[in-house]
């Protein structure tokens, strides 16, 4: 699928050339450049793929489980890729819930006429347990992960060492074909219309995918503000107690591996670029974009 959809800012932006004729002026010729009048436009689907019950204030928070399947129509690339199975994640973590593992994720897939095989690349945004499991089941596929990721999951901060489980890290070391691990430092222009903007806050090593789709420009933005609440504070329909003095600002999430001031540029940076943001782990988010696109707050 190509777009159709003209550079946002060819239209309002006209110059005229030597001869007298208009032309899109400098700002959106580097635009053009970038490739995004060009760009493929995506779609993107939500893969619901378990949920955790976590103890919270003396009651039970539901944290549901999301990997997303992004596709131009040719290509199907994943961006993570669940967590495990649940007699696994009882094990390791004595946290309850349901879903998770290979089987989970391959019925999620099928709901959107995928399989594993499928899929191209891998995206991983970090490598917590319940974002970067079940690499094994895309060995034809390209895992691709900053390489400050991968450092901090082989020595984290120390309130982060139950999130790492070490087959993320031995899962990615397995993959010996470069074809099939990718390590990246910093934003990357990985596809016409598909970015990767490094974002520490949440981990120093965390990546979002900033996606063209044809509602607008998506961050999939996993745990760097993984509710909706920690992006529209000032929202009610994101908070169960509106902060309505934190309006126009951001909330960043409870676990960091950065200092807030440097979790809040990069939600920043990301709300620079993103028209819509994705958050990991509300109930809320969309199934599939851009047809179930919402945004927070509305148009
Ligand atoms: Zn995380």
């Amino acid at each position: 699928m190509t777009s159709t959809a003209a550079c946002p800012e060819t239209a309002a932006c006209q110059e005229q050339d030597r001869s007298g004729k208009d032309r899109p002026c400098a700002i959106a010729r580097a635009c053009q450049g970038r490739g995004r009048a060009d760009a493929p436009v995506f779609e993107i689907h939500t893969l619901r793929v378990g949920e955790l019950l976590l103890p919270h204030n003396g009651g039970i928070l539901r944290d549901p489980i999301h990997a997303w399947l992004v596709t131009d129509g040719a290509r199907s690339i994943l961006v993570d890729s669940g967590m495990p199975d649940m007699a696994e994640v009882r094990r390791r973590l004595n946290v309850d819930g349901s879903g998770g593992g290979h089987e989970s994720l391959r019925e999620a897939l099928a709901r959107i006429g995928r399989k594993p095989e499928d899929v191209s690349h891998v995206v991983l945004t970090h490598l917590h347990f319940d974002h970067a499991w079940n690499l094994d089941l895309f060995p034809q596929a390209c895992a691709i992960v900053q390489r400050d990721e991968v450092m901090h999951a082989i020595d984290p901060v120390p309130t982060q060492r139950i999130y790492y489980l070490r087959e993320a890290v031995t899962g990615l070391l397995g993959r010996k074909r470069p074809s099939a691990f990718r390590l990246v430092d910093g934003d990357v222009d990985f596809l016409p219309g598909f970015r990767l903007l490094k974002t520490p806050g949440h981990t120093p090593g965390m990546q979002v995918a900033i996606v063209d789709t044809a509602r607008g420009r998506v961050g999939l933005v996993s745990d760097l503000g993984d509710h909706y609440r920690y992006w529209y504070p000032a929202d009610p329909r994101a908070n169960e107690a509106p902060l309505r003095f934190l309006s126009g600002s951001f909330m960043p999430g409870p676990i960091r591996s950065e200092g807030e001031l440097a979790y809040a540029d990069s939600m920043r940076r990301v709300k620079d670029l993103a028209e819509i943001v994705v958050p990991a782990h509300d109930a809320r988010i969309p199934v599939q974009l851009p047809r179930d696109w919402f945004e927070l707050p509305p148009g």
